[in-house]
């Protein structure tokens, strides 16, 4: 091989490789492309284009006795204005029923519990039930002590919350839930339970937990089929608003 030759070759080879070129992205079909929602303003608590509003204030129509009447808790009727629990007025459940879902309730524990020197599961305390029949307990919590199985966050008697996220009473809360509802076989036996995501305050609390079955006092049982939510009268005057429900693909 002649000098020169050699000399071309070795300037080839310390070149680096020319880069292969990376395939061009597709752009998205519509089979791919995220489906586009369009977030409510502020800090995005206020209900997405396409959630379900249960209560925004302004009417309690979505909502029932367990009698199927209409409810007695305290509506003001301003949209953003809270609806609170009539002691002795009855828990209540949604018109409408769900399966798997997103839900996000706002909710308030009141002082007047904390300053009447109520203690333990007497303060603050009310429920929101999945489907009627998992309680994400609500309870004041902050600086009161209980069971922590049955403390705010708590899935009742079978799920402690990783965290205790409370804030004061007075001060609005929220909870956003993500939930898969139990499967059945066409015999009606359970392939696979429940199964629920809970941020308190933003803050996870539940991890893709499972369910066992129905929590303590649920007010129906677990069978295949949705069910409504449920919000518990347990004689405090725990306010809710801004409540909205996004199901989700079965
Ligand atoms: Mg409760």
């Amino acid at each position: 091989m002649q000098p020169m030759i050699f000399a071309v070759l070795a300037v080839m080879q310390a070149q680096p490789a020319s880069p292969v070129p990376s395939p061009v992205p597709a752009p998205p079909t519509p089979a791919t492309a995220p489906r586009v929602v369009s977030p409510g303003p502020g800090a995005s608590t206020t209900a997405p284009s396409d959630a379900i509003s249960l209560f925004d204030g302004t009417n309690s129509d979505a909502w029932s006795t367990m009698e199927g009447k209409p409810i007695t808790w305290g509506v003001t009727g301003q949209i953003g204005s809270p609806m609170a629990v009539k002691p002795g007025g009855g828990s209540i459940i949604t018109r409408q029923k769900f399966g798997d879902c997103q839900i996000h309730i706002e909710f308030l524990t009141p002082k007047e519990d904390a300053d009447a020197g109520k203690t333990g599961q007497e303060r603050g305390n009310s429920g929101v039930y999945i489907q009627g029949r998992y309680e994400v307990q609500v309870l004041d919590s902050y600086k009161n002590e209980t069971y922590p199985d049955g403390q705010c966050g708590a899935f009742y008697k079978q799920h402690v919350p990783l965290v205790n996220a409370c804030r004061q009473p007075g001060e609005w809360q929220a909870y956003d839930i993500i939930f898969h509802a139990p499967r059945f076989d066409d015999k009606g036996q359970r392939t696979a339970k429940a199964r629920a995501t809970v941020l308190h305050n933003s803050i996870l609390i539940h991890d893709d937990v499972e369910l066992d079955g129905p929590t303590g006092y649920a007010p129906f049982k677990e069978e295949p089929g949705d069910g409504p939510l449920y919000l518990q009268d347990h004689g405090n005057r725990v306010a809710y608003r801004n409540i909205w429900v996004r199901p989700l693909p079965h």
